[in-house]
């Protein structure tokens, strides 16, 4: 029997509302501190494992690839990539396209169906189960129990709240708890995005794949220029995907009506496809989605712990699986050094959550279009050798990523780049201030 976080055996239930990546990485990482691992999922079987379309390759950092590996899911994972060759950016500016490329090499990526697969399979080959189609319909924070339709009243040990950006568990506990109304448990809506394939032929292929896929892997065009009243944006990737498609990603305004962006794309790619009905039959079985951005003042109450999207989703860019999985990491750390869950929980919000929240703020910012000043800042006090590399600024994480540390470090950074950016040109111009009114003084 596997030592629990007290003494030398499991203890209770741990029960997970939502099994997307980061609730299935948790099942198997605190399978063996719980005599039962109670998993439950909204959506039917069938949905869960079904292909949603193409979205963004994910990336794993090493720190997720550790965990991944503890948990017997990085070999079977690894089956199916696609190495990161270059990224080719193009980018209209002032009414000229610029080429930027970015080579990211020995790095694969991977897509989200497959990885759901693949943890679904683990958590099979562990002799574990998802309960399917499940309707929570509430949470006892004070009793520890969670109440599902067909299931009744599920008692745990602690509960686990890995049901993603619309995370029904965090508004119950924005209901549930003494200190913060519904309103800071928010979500706030950043952009919409819609995703949806074409055949690579013919013209469209002369443009969006400069003859050789694997270079061009990954095509952004910025059409502010030509629209700058629409502010939408295509992104075209063809990463691990089939020679025959075109993957097309448009990302647009949280204000811009989808039937305006259909009509823009229709307009945009009108001419490199067959048929404007071709077109619209692509896109009508295209997939669409949203940015969206959490804000939680806490990840538990009690023993309910948010986690992955539910707790601090913000816009994705890649870095939200890998902060999931490397929080779900930290979290088992931290519940392996105490005596209680109350006082894992109680540790972790304050020490990694704490970190979470300052990234989520940052994300906010980014998403909003307002850290590009910090981000200039950074990049000019790097090339002084002022402050040290931030990965977490790009949202590209090729360097080990502990949330902690690596917050910790960009705190102190930051406090470095405001003061050589604004601080230091503060006290020259007080002192020339100075030094002019001294010259003003009457000569005695
Ligand atoms: C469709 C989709 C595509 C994505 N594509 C990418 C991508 O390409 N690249 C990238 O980096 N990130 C992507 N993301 C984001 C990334 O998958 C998430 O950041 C990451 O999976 C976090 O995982 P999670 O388990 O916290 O949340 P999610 O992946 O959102 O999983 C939450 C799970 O909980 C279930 N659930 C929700 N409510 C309830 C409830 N009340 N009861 C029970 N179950 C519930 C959901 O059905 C889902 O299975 C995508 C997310 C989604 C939803």
């Amino acid at each position: 029997m596997t030592k629990d976080i007290i003494g030398t055996k499991k203890k209770g239930c741990l029960v997970i509302i939502g099994s997307g990546p980061v609730g299935m990485v948790s099942a198997l990482m605190l399978k063996d501190h719980f005599d039962k691992v109670v998993l439950l999922e909204r959506q039917s079987q069938e949905s869960f494992l079904q292909k949603h379309g193409f979205t963004f390759p994910i990336v794993f950092t090493p720190a997720s690839i550790k965990i991944l590996e503890g948990i017997g899911a990085w070999k079977p994972l690894m089956q199916e990539k696609s190495e990161y060759y270059g990224v080719v950016i193009h980018k209209r500016m002032m009414g000229k396209e610029l080429e930027f490329t970015v080579a990211k090499e020995g790095v694969y990526a991977h897509w989200r169906n497959h990885i759901i697969a693949k943890l679904y399979q683990r958590i099979l080959d562990e002799e574990m189960q998802i309960h399917f189609d499940t309707n929570v319909e509430d949470i006892d924070f004070q009793n520890n129990f969670c109440k599902e339709e067909r299931l009744g009243n599920i008692p745990f040990n602690l509960l686990l709240g890995a049901d993603g950006m619309h995370s029904f568990t965090r508004r119950l506990m924005a209901k549930a708890h003494p200190k913060f109304t519904e309103k800071a448990f928010s979500i706030q809506l950043l952009d919409k995005w819609h995703t949806y394939r074409l055949p690579s032929r013919g013209l469209l292929r002369q443009k969006f794949d400069g003859g050789n896929r694997h270079l061009a892997s990954h095509i952004y065009l910025d059409n502010l220029a030509r629209y700058p009243a629409d502010k939408f944006r295509i992104i075209s990737t063809s990463m691990r995907q089939p020679n025959e498609e075109i993957n097309i990603l448009i990302k647009h305004d949280a204000q811009l009506d989808s039937q305006r962006v259909k009509a823009l794309n229709a307009e945009f790619f009108g001419s490199y496809v067959d048929s404007i009905q071709q077109l619209n039959e692509e896109w009508d079985a295209g997939c669409s989605g949203k940015f969206e951005h959490v804000q939680t003042p806490t990840f538990h109450l009690n023993s309910v712990l948010l986690v992955g999207d539910a707790a601090h989703g913000f816009q994705s860019s890649g870095d939200l699986i890998n902060l999931g999985i490397t929080s779900v990491g930290s979290f088992c750390k931290i519940l392996n050094k105490s005596r209680s869950i109350p006082e894992a929980l109680q540790n972790y919000d304050e020490t990694v959550g704490d970190s979470l929240r300052f990234y989520a703020s940052y994300a906010l910012r980014r998403g909003e279009g307002k850290a590009i000043n910090e981000m200039v800042m950074f990049v000019i006090a790097r090339k002084l050798g002022i402050v040290g590399d931030h990965p977490s600024l790009h949202s590209n994480f090729e360097e080990d990523f502990e949330i902690q540390t690596s917050m910790a470090r960009y705190k102190k950074d930051l406090l470095k780049v405001k003061l050589l950016f604004y601080g230091i040109p503060t006290i020259l111009l007080s002192l020339v201030g100075l030094i002019f009114m001294i010259g003003f003084l009457p000569q005695s």
